[in-house]
C-alpha cells in the first residue's frame, strides 16, 4: 500500500462527550487507534471533538456545545432530538466549511444529522457505524445513505450488520489495538474481570449473579454511567464478592485486566464489536461471553474462551469452571494476527481508498 496516495482525513468524534471521558464507550478508542495508526502511515489527520477532549499528539479542533444523549437509552420510535446549542450541529458546521481541504470525512457518530447532511456536502463521509440498529429514524436515514453512496457505511462485525434491513450494504473492517500497550499476563489471579460502561444494555447483573453463585471475586472496572442501575445491582446481590476499580485509563486498565483468570462480557444487546474483548485477549485473559453479536465473532469457543447461551447465567458459571483449559497464549496470538493496529489499519485504509476512488476519482 505504500505506492497509495497520502489521504487528508477529517475525523469527526462522536457528540456524547470530550475525548477521554468514558461517555462515548468504545468509540474513543476506536477513533484514537484508527486515527494512530493511519497517522504513522503518513495520511494527514483532523480530529474534530468535543471541548475537553484528551490531547492525543494529534491535529485536533475542540468544539464547546450541547452533547447528544446516548441512542442506546431510547426505544425504537424515539424521534431526533437535536437541542440548543448543539454540538453535534456546531460539529458538521466546521465541517462544511473545511470540507474542501479534505479527501474524506470519517463521521463517529450513531446520529441522524450527519447521515442526513452527507449528501449537502461534496467531500465524501464515510461512516464508521458503533452500533446496531436502535431506532426506525436512525435505520430509515442510515439504509439512504447506504443506496445512495455504495460502500461508505462501516460496521465492526456481521451480526452488527445483520440487525439493519441493510446489512448486505455494510462493509465489516472489524476493529484493532495497539499490541504494545497491553501486557500479556501467563500467571493470573482467582478473580475474574468485567469491563465496561455500566449501563443496562451491557447486563453487569449476570456477572455479578455467576461471582455470588459461585463465590468467585469479580473485578468491575469502567464508566459508571447509570447510577441508579449500579444500585440495584448493589442491593440485588448483596453478597456477591465484587469491587469496583473505577474507570480507569488504558495502561491502569490492562494492569488489572491482564490478571484476571478470564473476562465475562455479558450484555443484553448485539454488541457491535466489543472492543474489551480483544484487550482482554491481547493480555492473554480468555473471555467467557454470551453466543451473540461482535464477541461471537471474536471468540473461538473452547480456544480464546467459551460462548455460552445468552442471557444464561448457569452457562457463565459452567464455563468459568473450565477456563484453565484455554491457553492463554493462544488468545494473544488471536489478537496478533487478526486485531493489531496493523491489520486494522489495512482494512480501514482500504475502505477509505476504495470510497475516495469511487466518489472523486480519486487516482491511487
Ligand atoms: N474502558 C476504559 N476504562 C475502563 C473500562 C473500559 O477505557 O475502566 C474502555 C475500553 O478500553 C473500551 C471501552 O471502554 O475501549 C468499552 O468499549 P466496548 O466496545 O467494549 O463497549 P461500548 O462502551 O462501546 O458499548
Amino acid at each position: 500500500m505504500t505506492n497509495h496516495h497520502s489521504l487528508r482525513l477529517l475525523f469527526v468524534s462522536n457528540p456524547i462527550g470530550p475525548l477521554g471521558s468514558g461517555l462515548g464507550g468504545g468509540v474513543e478508542l476506536t477513533l484514537r487507534n484508527i486515527a494512530t495508526e493511519l497517522g504513522r502511515r503518513g495520511h494527514r489527520l483532523t480530529i474534530v471533538a468535543t471541548q475537553g477532549s484528551l490531547d492525543w499528539g494529534m491535529l485536533l479542533v475542540e468544539i464547546a456545545g450541547t452533547p447528544q444523549m446516548s441512542a442506546q437509552t431510547q426505544g425504537r420510535d424515539a424521534p431526533t432530538i437535536i437541542p440548543a446549542s448543539s454540538v453535534l450541529a456546531k460539529f458538521w458546521d466546521y465541517v462544511r466549511q473545511v470540507q474542501t481541504e479534505f479527501d474524506l470525512i470519517v463521521n463517529f457518530a450513531y446520529d441522524w444529522l450527519p447521515f442526513y447532511l452527507t449528501p449537502f456536502l461534496t467531500c465524501p463521509v464515510a461512516h464508521l457505524v458503533s452500533m446496531g440498529s436502535l431506532t426506525t429514524a436512525m435505520d430509515e436515514i442510515i439504509e439512504q445513505v447506504a443506496v445512495k453512496f455504495p460502500g461508505t457505511i462501516g460496521v465492526h462485525s456481521q451480526a452488527q450488520a445483520a440487525t439493519f434491513t441493510f446489512g448486505d450494504r455494510c462493509r465489516c473492517v472489524k476493529n484493532g489495538i495497539d499490541l504494545s500497550l497491553y501486557e500479556f499476563c501467563g500467571e493470573p489471579e482467582p478473580s475474574m474481570g468485567w469491563v465496561g460502561r455500566i449501563a443496562p444494555e451491557k447486563g453487569l447483573e449476570d456477572a455479578v449473579a455467576a461471582s455470588q453463585l459461585t463465590g468467585i471475586p469479580l473485578k468491575i472496572m469502567g464508566f459508571l454511567q447509570h447510577e441508579e442501575y449500579w444500585q440495584q445491582i448493589l442491593r440485588d446481590y448483596p453478597d456477591a464478592p465484587i469491587t469496583y476499580e473505577g474507570f480507569l485509563s488504558t495502561a491502569e486498565l490492562q494492569q488489572r485486566l491482564r490478571r484476571c483468570r478470564a473476562l465475562l462480557m455479558t450484555p443484553r444487546w448485539v454488541e457491535a464489536f466489543g472492543n474489551v474483548a480483544i484487550e482482554a485477549l491481547a493480555c492473554g485473559v480468555p473471555v467467557i461471553a454470551y453466543r451473540r453479536g461482535g464477541p461471537a465473532e471474536i471468540i473461538e469457543d473452547g480456544k480464546t474462551g467459551f460462548l455460552v447461551e445468552p442471557d444464561s447465567v448457569a452457562g457463565l458459571v459452567e464455563a468459568m469452571g473450565k477456563v484453565n483449559e484455554i491457553d492463554r497464549y493462544a488468545c494473544r496470538q488471536r489478537v496478533e494476527e487478526e486485531y493489531s493496529t496493523t491489520a486494522m489499519g489495512d482494512r480501514m485504509e482500504q475502505w477509505f481508498y476504495d470510497i475516495c476512488s469511487r466518489n472523486k476519482g480519486f487516482l491511487m
